[in-house]
């Protein structure tokens, strides 16, 4: 894999993703916000990796925020602060839908072509040999680590979409299985966003932009001339807008295996015993007090008195599969904040036990109708916490939603301080 990644000029910082507090925290304290500024487009740029922290919230954007500030004084001018705020966007679009599994559906009519898009992504891209080296590198490192820069993310969205004519959904939920920081509002929002669905024109790359961004040291591996994409962008505007798209360039070329994608990952053995060491946790609660901590709130323990417990919701799983090596990165970051972890179906967990129990609210399909079951008197769900305030009228452009943001908060160091 080192080899792989290093043939391509993948920082090492990049490689792995260490699924502790100790390794996001070593990420913040690395964070360079004015180098951030000037080479993140570049695929060996000053990016800070944290996106899968903020997915499982192992950190908040708050936290990382302050924790930058203090070494760097940010502003709602500096360009990290504006990208923390389209995570926060994809939230609040996601918010104002009356359901927010709409997100899962277009938007609105696709804008280039309102024709046909296969629904399932062709083998020659789950195997990284189209034979465009943008794409194909992407497969492989995303294979190999979990994570993508941003620019590989659009080249992806865009050829699948564009070039190939497959329905973004398709693409959406086989890169969010694989990522480590999937996260269904930015992955479905940002597949909708290149794909015309949520936004008013198709994005495109050619293979001169693919040069300009590929890392300095691997130009030559990046080299993307002579294929489909190697064409003006009035030519591929047209063809975005067209019936007519392409297949992968002739030839053969080299296939990666894809990892599986799974429902469910502990060995069931392992599975049972933690759950069952959950339920004796539960049924012998001394504190009276119950904390069930789901796959998006990782974070560490505040309150020393709390039974806290790890919930993965299987039949959530069932649609939504994940890599083993993100499974393992969610339940090592779980196991690492929590007393026990109980795997199931969570509306038969018996927690009534428990004076008080609490949850942090999610709207992640399968965990959001779970936990809205678990009304009992002594049930409460918490809100998750934000950077930016959130506007509460429904803003449909993310300069809207920016704008609006910042004028609420005031200052960006009152912002943090409240
Ligand atoms: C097709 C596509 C799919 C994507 N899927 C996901 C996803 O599943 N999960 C996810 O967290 N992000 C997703 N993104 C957004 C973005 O690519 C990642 O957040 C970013 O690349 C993560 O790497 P980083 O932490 O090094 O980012 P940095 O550039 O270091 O940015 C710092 C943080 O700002 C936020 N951020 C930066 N760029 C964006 C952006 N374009 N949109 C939203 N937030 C952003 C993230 O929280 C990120 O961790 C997707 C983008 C595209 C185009």
């Amino acid at each position: 894999m080192t080899a792989l990644l290093d043939s391509l000029s993948i920082p090492k910082r990049l490689h792995v993703f260490e699924a502790t507090h100790q390794a996001a925290n070593a990420r913040l304290d690395a964070v360079q916000p004015a180098s951030y500024a000037r080479t993140r487009n570049a695929l060996d740029g000053a990016v800070t990796g944290l996106s899968p922290y903020f997915a499982h919230g192992i950190i908040s954007l708050s936290d990382a925020a302050r924790a930058i500030h203090a070494r760097h004084a940010l502003d709602f001018d500096d360009k990290l602060v504006f990208e923390f705020g389209w995570r926060e966007f994809f939230q609040h679009v996601v918010g104002h839908q009356k359901n927010p599994d709409a997100i899962l559906q277009d938007l609105h009519g696709a804008v280039p072509w309102h024709g046909h898009y296969a629904n399932t992504l062709p083998r020659d891209i789950r195997e990284g040999c189209t034979g465009v080296a943008a794409i194909d590198n992407a497969v492989r490192i995303l294979y190999a680590t979990g994570y993508l820069h941003n620019h590989l993310r659009m080249y992806l969205a865009s050829y699948v979409v564009h070039v190939r004519k497959v329905h973004w959904r398709a693409g959406a939920d086989w890169l969010y299985g694989h990522l480590l920081d999937g996260d269904l509002p930015s992955n479905h929002l940002s597949w909708q966003w290149v794909a015309g669905t949520f936004s008013s024109k198709p994005y495109l790359f050619n293979a001169d932009n693919a040069m300009k961004y590929a890392p300095a040291g691997a130009r030559q591996a990046w080299d993307c001339r002579g294929t489909v994409i190697d064409q003006s962008y009035e030519a591929l505007d047209e063809m975005a807008r067209s019936q007519a798209g392409a297949g992968p360039e002739p030839g053969e070329h080299d296939r990666v295996a894809e990892p599986p994608l799974l429902n469910h990952f502990c060995p069931s053995n392992t599975a049972e015993a933690q759950s069952n060491r959950a339920r004796v946790a539960i049924d012998n609660i001394a504190t009276r007090k119950l904390e069930l901590v789901h796959p998006w709130h990782l974070s560490q323990r505040i309150a020393t008195d709390t039974l806290r417990i790890g919930i993965i919701h299987l039949p959530a799983h069932a649609d939504w599969p994940w890599s083993e090596r993100r499974w393992q990165f969610v339940l090592d970051a779980m196991a690492a904040v929590t007393d026990a972890i109980w795997m199931g179906d969570l509306t038969a967990l018996d927690t009534s036990s428990a004076g008080s129990v609490t949850a942090q609210a999610t709207l992640f399909p399968g965990y959001r109708q779970a936990l809205a079951k678990m009304v009992a008197p002594n049930f409460a769900l918490t809100p998750a916490p934000g950077l930016l305030p959130n506007p509460a009228m429904a803003c449909r452009s993310f300069s809207k939603f920016y704008e609006r943001a910042r004028r609420d908060a005031g200052s960006f160091a009152d912002l943090l301080s409240s």
